[in-house]
């Protein structure tokens, strides 16, 4: 076994990029500074920030609240609040929203959950018999309407969601390969004044750091999997993009590269339709009726 790095002691966990080996201490010690330098360099957050962190129990968003916990208090006046979206998916949801319940517990963090139920009248499970296949699409745009409700409720001034670097990677190819440039530039887009400002401060830690990282935290827990991901596009770019990233380090990172660049080229292009407001709900988006509104529509409501 090689010995960690910094100390010479027995290593746990080797990181490909660089190519380090670090011992249990030092390498949450590497974890964590590189999210704080994520942070940092992007401007995510600002004193008197109220940040409403998107905890969905599973491990990208605890492993985001256990290192703003313990990143946070250096940062002047910012208050941290978690947020559970129920979609009402049997036999997934409700082991979710126990686990976040009690790791918001342990951590003495303020935690609120809201269902879908609550806002559409309906859970996932019934909205989409019949369309399993555009199950994520139709969760996605639920899911980010109900985060932004709550955090509206509870004054938030950002949004933290747990996308990490693999997630980050492959939204870039997904757009790609959907050939969706408007979303490609809005993804990559800084600020936009008509929405809450939304961080990911885990988009530069790979999956696989962030199971070691809960593993050597004691934050570690077995969760089922959500059973609608088999439908996703998503899943055959993961799998594609794991291989390459195998063989070829630093190919995720270069798509995010890619896309910031786009992102800068772009600033102040108007790629895609100007914000208006929904006919029927007034809320921000790009076509005569939002995405929601869409939705319901289509759902028949
Ligand atoms: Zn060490
Ligand atoms: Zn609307």
């Amino acid at each position: 076994m090689k010995g960690c790095d910094c100390c010479g002691e027995p290593a746990i966990a080797r990181v490909r990029e660089p190519n380090r080996h670090f011992c249990a201490t030092h390498f949450t010690g590497f974890f964590e500074d590189r999210v704080g330098r994520t942070i940092r360099d992007d401007n995510m957050i600002k004193p008197g920030d109220r940040i409403a962190l998107a905890l969905s129990g599973g491990k990208d968003s605890r492993a985001l609240i256990l290192v703003l916990s313990h990143l946070l208090p250096v940062w002047e006046n910012v208050h941290l609040v978690a947020i559970t979206i129920d979609e009402g998916i049997e036999g997934y949801r409700d082991e979710t929203v126990r686990a976040a319940r009690e790791l918001t517990a342990i951590l003495g963090i303020e935690h609120h959950t809201v269902s879908f139920e609550d806002l559409f009248g309906n859970n996932l499970d019934t909205l989409l018999v019949g369309r399993e296949r555009e199950a994520c699409t139709v969760c996605g745009i639920i899911r980010k309407k109900a985060l932004t409700v709550a955090a509206e409720q509870y004054s938030a001034t950002k949004i933290a969601t747990g996308h990490n670097l693999d997630d980050e990677a492959q939204s870039v190819l997904m757009n790609t390969l959907r050939g969706d440039l408007p979303r490609f530039v809005r993804d990559a887009a800084q600020e936009n004044p008509y929405f809450i400002p939304r961080i990911k401060p885990l988009s530069l830690t790979p999956e696989k750091e962030i199971a070691i990282y809960l593993m050597v935290n004691n934050a570690w827990n077995v969760l089922p999997e959500c059973p609608y991901t088999r439908f996703a596009l998503r899943a055959e770019v993961r799998g594609m993009l794991t291989k390459l990233e195998y063989r070829y380090p630093g190919t995720m990172l270069h798509l995010i590269e890619t896309k910031k660049k786009i992102g800068r080229y772009c600033a102040g292009a108007q790629v895609s339709e100007p914000i208006r407001r929904c006919r029927e709900c007034g809320d921000p988006c790009s076509a005569d009726l939002c995405q929601v509104c869409q939705l319901r529509h289509s759902l028949g409501r």
